[in-house]
């Protein structure tokens, strides 16, 4: 795995899954194919958690489940090991998500005119000019008289991380 990729996806990991969806990921790699229980067992987090993780590692394509039964017991285990080949897939349609939600953004900061008090107190907020007209242009915080607020440095700001991510998806 190119390390590059490999930060990539380790930043996906913990923001899907936290820590343990790191030390969960970390011992699939080393092991190629392993059991829930001997996850839990080697990484020390419970099995139902070590489970819910798999399942959503599951749903997002990463993961594969493999069926045993053991010869013994009768009984089926489940043995998970990682889809690589499906990393990079995983990794774009992350940022897909991320760039709808960034153009969201942007068509609701360029359909807008907003108002604020102009405090730096992060309580005070800022109001669309429907809301600004609601509260008869007075901060419903504070009580400060209202005032436009341009947001032309949050579209630029938008605008060039659209453009990245559009760039790196290709
Ligand atoms: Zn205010």
């Amino acid at each position: 795995m190119a390390s590059m990729m490999d930060e990539a996806f380790m930043k996906l990991v913990q923001a899907m899954a936290g820590e343990d969806g790191i030390k969960i990921v970390k011992c699939l790699l080393n092991h190629g194919e392993i059991t829930d229980d001997e996850i839990a067992l080697e990484v020390g987090i419970r099995p139902n958690d070590v489970r819910k993780i798999l399942y959503r590692f599951v749903n997002s394509g990463l993961l594969a489940v493999n069926r045993f039964r053991d010869e013994k017991t009768g009984w089926y285990t489940f043995k998970w090991r990682l889809q690589l080949d499906q990393m990079e897939g995983f990794i774009a349609s992350q940022k897909r998500r991320i760039l709808h939600r960034l153009q969201e953004r942007l068509k609701y900061e360029e359909g807008h005119k907003f108002y604020s008090c102009g405090s730096q107190s992060s309580d005070c907020p800022r109001l669309t000019f429907e809301e600004a007209m609601e509260s008869n242009f007075l901060c419903p915080k504070c009580g400060s008289p209202l005032q436009f607020t341009d947001n032309q440095n949050i579209i630029n700001a938008l605008r060039e991380r659209i453009e990245a991510l559009k760039a790196e998806l290709g």
